[in-house]
C-alpha cells in the first residue's frame, strides 16, 4: 500500500468560524481581493472585519460558474489594486475563480500556459498568493481541493488548473453561512458531495484515510440533506451537510472520482447545466451499470463490497444490499426535483460525442473498472431520460 494526501494547511470547521478569516488575512498581506458570487452581500462582513485588522479590500463578483476570461480579469484587477492575497466567499464557482486568481497573481505568463486540455499544461512554478476559502454552499468541497474547474466557452469544455500549489492556506468552514440556502440549491450541491463521496469511496485510488472520510461523510449526507432541504434554518443538519461537502473535498482530492464526473466536465462545458444537478441525474445509472459491470468482470473486486456497504449506510438497515443503495438515490434524487438531462436541452445526438470526451475525461480514471463504451451509453441515455 502506498498513498499520499494532501489538503489546505489548516481548516477551520464550526458554526462561528468565519471569525477566523480576518485575523488568518492581517498575517498574510495587506489588501485583499474578496471574489464572490453574484450575492455579494453575503461577504459584507468581511469587507468591515478586514479593514478592523489593517487589511483593506477590493471585491471582484463572479457570475456563474468561472470561465477562463473571468479568472483573467480577475488577476488584472487584482494586479491593478496591488492585492497580495485573496479571499474567496461563496459557492465552489467563487471558490475555484478565487483558487485560480490566486494562482496566477505569482506566476508569469498567461493562463493558457498552465491549462490542462486546452493549454500547454505547464505546472505553476510559484506558490500562489495566500488563498483563502469560505464556502457558502455545502456541496463541491472545493475549498480543500487543489483544482479549479474553468468554462472555455468558445471550445465548449471545462477544463481544470490543477496543481498542489493553489492548496488553500486556510479553508473555513462555517455551516451558519449556508443557512440561507435555497431548497432547489441544498439539493444539488448537496448530491453533488454524496456524488463524491460515493465515487471516492468505489475508487480504483481509494485509500484507508480517504475510505474514512468517505464513510463518516455518507452517513452524514445520508441522514441531513432531505432535511436540509425541508427546513433550512435546521442548523443540525446543516452542518452534517458543510461536514459531508469538506470530506468529499477531501476524499476527491485525493482518491479521485469516477464516470458521473468523467461525464460531468463535458456535459458542464456543453450545456447550462448546473454541476450538482448533472451529477445527481447521472449518479444512479452510474450506480447502477457499475455494479452490473463489477459483477460480470471483476467479481472480487473489493469495489463490490464497497457498495454494499453504501446499501447499508444510505439506508441505515444492517441487511440492505447494493441495489437498496441505488434505490436510496432514486428516490432521494425524486423526492428532491432533480431533472433529467433531456431538460437541459441535451439528447441523444449529444451521446457520441459525450463519450468520446468522457472517455478522456481525468475523473473516468478513478472508475472501479474500465466501462466499454455501450455501458457509457447506457448511463447517458438512462441520464437523459431521468432517474
Ligand atoms: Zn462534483
Amino acid at each position: 500500500m502506498a498513498f499520499e494526501f494532501a489538503t489546505a494547511s489548516r481548516i477551520v470547521f464550526g458554526e462561528g468560524a468565519q471569525r477566523e478569516v480576518a485575523p488568518a488575512a492581517k498575517q498574510w498581506g495587506r489588501r485583499a481581493l474578496i471574489v464572490t458570487g453574484r450575492d455579494t452581500a453575503r461577504a459584507d462582513h468581511l469587507h468591515s472585519a478586514l479593514p478592523a485588522q489593517g487589511v483593506g479590500c477590493s471585491a471582484f463578483a463572479t457570475g456563474g460558474e468561472p470561465t477562463v476570461d473571468l479568472v483573467r480579469r480577475g488577476v488584472e484587477y487584482a494586479r491593478a489594486e496591488q492585492c497580495d492575497l485573496v479571499v474567496a466567499q461563496g459557492g465552489g464557482s467563487a471558490i475555484d475563480a478565487g483558487k485560480a486568481i490566486a494562482g496566477l497573481l505569482t506566476n508569469a505568463g498567461c493562463l493558457l500556459d498552465y491549462l490542462e486540455v486546452v493549454g500547454s499544461g505547464k505546472p505553476l512554478a510559484n506558490p500562489g498568493a495566500p488563498f483563502i476559502a469560505v464556502p457558502t454552499t455545502a456541496g463541491t468541497g472545493s475549498e480543500v481541493t487543489r483544482n479549479a474547474v474553468l468554462g472555455v466557452p468558445e471550445r465548449h469544455v471545462k477544463v481544470s488548473l490543477r496543481s498542489p500549489l493553489l492548496l488553500a492556506r486556510l479553508a473555513v468552514v462555517d455551516p451558519e453561512l449556508t443557512l440561507g440556502v435555497s431548497p432547489a440549491t441544498t439539493a444539488r450541491t448537496g448530491l453533488d458531495a454524496l456524488t463524491q463521496l460515493i465515487e471516492a469511496y468505489v475508487s480504483s485510488r481509494a485509500n484507508p484515510l480517504t475510505d474514512g472520510f468517505c464513510t463518516e461523510g455518507i452517513v452524514r449526507a445520508a441522514r441531513s440533506l432531505r432535511p436540509a432541504c425541508e427546513d433550512g434554518t435546521n442548523l443540525a443538519a446543516r452542518r452534517d451537510m458543510s461536514l459531508a461537502a469538506l470530506l468529499s473535498g477531501l476524499a476527491l482530492a485525493n482518491a479521485g472520482l469516477g464516470v458521473v464526473h468523467g461525464f460531468a466536465g463535458p456535459l458542464g462545458g456543453r450545456f447550462p447545466a448546473p454541476h450538482g444537478a448533472i451529477c445527481a441525474a447521472i449518479l444512479p445509472n452510474g450506480m447502477e451499470v457499475n455494479l452490473r459491470a463489477l459483477r460480470a468482470r471483476a467479481p472480487s473486486s473489493i469495489a463490490l463490497n464497497r457498495y454494499e456497504h453504501i446499501g447499508r449506510l444510505l439506508t441505515g438497515r444492517p441487511g440492505a444490499t447494493a441495489e437498496d443503495g441505488i434505490t436510496w438515490v432514486r428516490d432521494t434524487c425524486r423526492a428532491l426535483g432533480i431533472p433529467p438531462l433531456s431538460s437541459y436541452g441535451i439528447d441523444e445526438t449529444d451521446v457520441p460525442t459525450l463519450i468520446a470526451e468522457g472517455a478522456q475525461a481525468s475523473s473516468m480514471k478513478g472508475n472501479p473498472l474500465a466501462l466499454a463504451s455501450e455501458e457509457l451509453r447506457e448511463v447517458l441515455l438512462r441520464s437523459l431520460a431521468g432517474a
